[in-house]
């Protein structure tokens, strides 16, 4: 019956942060998961883990002193648990990996030398690479007969023109200390921007994209012709929109203020940007769920948050028509763009003179749906992401499949 149909290519998909390392095998043509897992608190006393294999869930309490005895774990849940890894044919295991600076503008096949570049741009992620490098390296002694790809977050930015990656800091400081703005998400952009243009019926190399990535970190993207041309975050996460702990933009001066008028060191003011503002900072919570219970509850804090929230967003929204021209659509994507009508709602209101016109019965709507009235010249799509799956496909596409 299905005779003209490809086998299924399955990826193991690798997330792999400080403390936690997030797992799950793709089938890279469908995007199907055939098991989903997350190892938490790696390096405490005793860790978890929870795997996840169609409707049941499997928790477990394991000691996980490292790496590599996660990956000795996850292992093990899919031996207890299923499904069975050599019946499950796996083509590769497919890495993120948050920073690739300046050298990698695609995903690559991980060698010797692409791990040593990994490791040399980590002064520019110091929180996110060393944990990739670690979960790169444990995979591959566990998977010593899979070829690991590496799929860098940053990727689908380095089609930014200069002027959009350039900061006018001094170039000498600049170019000494590889400060220019990379971006992040991408693997997210990458994939919504490619469903947004199946949605619209039009060719991803033709599409025009606002895309606003809200999730606990948030970013927008301007997309033009299928590149990415500029992007609200950075050098760092830090940069852009308002996100769950972090403020986004703020004048860099705020920094020595803190530093000479309050006499705080910079890993306290990194704290204080990165991990206690954002939501979390103006409303005393980093889930715009809370902020809206609080906003309905008559919370100023919340409502205030939820202003300056959806404000910076339409500030993006039009600077970036401004740098598109045409836009064909808006996107909302993650967490709180996939979930939250009040925000979508709010941040577009008022903006019909940029053709952006909100269907508020739609916009109560779920999944992939367009959102925008039948006149909107622009469109408005919600597209929930799935970065998983575009890690799978990159690392297929690697292997030339
Ligand atoms: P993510 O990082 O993409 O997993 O997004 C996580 C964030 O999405 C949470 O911190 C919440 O702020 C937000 N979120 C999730 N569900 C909802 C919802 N139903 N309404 C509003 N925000 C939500």
């Amino acid at each position: 019956m299905n005779a003209a149909r490809p086998t299924a290519q399955h990826v193991l998909v690798i997330n792999a942060g400080s403390s936690s390392l997030k797992y799950q095998v793709v089938d890279a043509s469908s995007g199907a998961a055939l098991a989903t897992g997350l190892i938490e608190r790696i390096g405490e006393k005793t860790g978890q883990v929870s795997h996840t294999v169609g409707d049941c869930d499997h928790e477990r309490e394991v000691d996980v002193p490292d790496h590599a005895a996660a990956m000795a774990a996850m292992s093990e849940a899919f031996s207890e648990h299923g499904p069975d890894l050599a019946g499950v044919n796996l083509a590769a295991v497919g890495h993120r990996v948050v920073q690739g600076g300046p050298e990698f503008s695609e995903s690559v096949l991980i060698t010797p030398e692409v791990e040593a570049a990994i490791e040399d741009v980590s002064d520019l992620a110091p929180l996110h690479n060393p944990p990739n490098l670690a979960g790169i390296r444990a995979a591959r002694e566990t998977f010593s007969d899979l070829p690991q790809v590496a799929v860098f977050d940053t990727a689908f930015h380095r089609t930014m023109p200069a002027h959009a990656a350039t900061y006018a800091l001094d170039r000498e400081v600049a170019q000494a200390h590889r400060i220019r703005r990379y971006g992040a998400h991408g693997t997210s952009h990458q994939y919504v921007a490619r469903a947004a243009a199946h949605e619209l019926g039009i060719a991803p190399e033709q599409a025009n994209l606002i895309i606003l990535h809200l999730g606990n970190g948030a970013s927008a993207t301007a997309v033009a012709n299928g590149n990415s041309v500029d992007t609200s975050m950075g050098l760092t996460p830090l940069e852009g929109l308002v996100m769950g702990t972090r403020t986004g933009d703020i004048d860099p001066a705020v920094v020595f203020h803190l530093a000479r008028t309050a006499g705080m060191d910079i890993d306290a003011i990194d704290t204080i940007m990165n991990r206690r503002s954002g939501l979390l900072g103006l409303a005393g919570s980093n889930d715009m769920r809370d902020v809206e219970a609080g906003v309905d509850a008559g919370d100023e804090n919340a409502r205030l948050a939820l202003e300056v929230y959806c404000y910076r967003l339409r500030k993006y929204i039009g600077a970036y028509t401004a740098v598109l021209g045409r836009v064909d659509a808006v996107v909302f994507t993650a967490g709180i763009g996939e979930n939250s009508a009040p925000v979508r709602a709010r941040t577009l209101a008022g903006l019909e003179s940029l053709g952006i016109s909100l269907d508020p019965v739609a916009n109560e709507t779920r999944g992939t749906v367009r959102i925008s009235t039948a006149e909107s010249r622009v469109a408005v799509l919600v597209v929930p992401t799935n970065e998983e799956w575009e890690i799978a496909r990159e690392a297929v596409a690697v292997l030339g499949g």
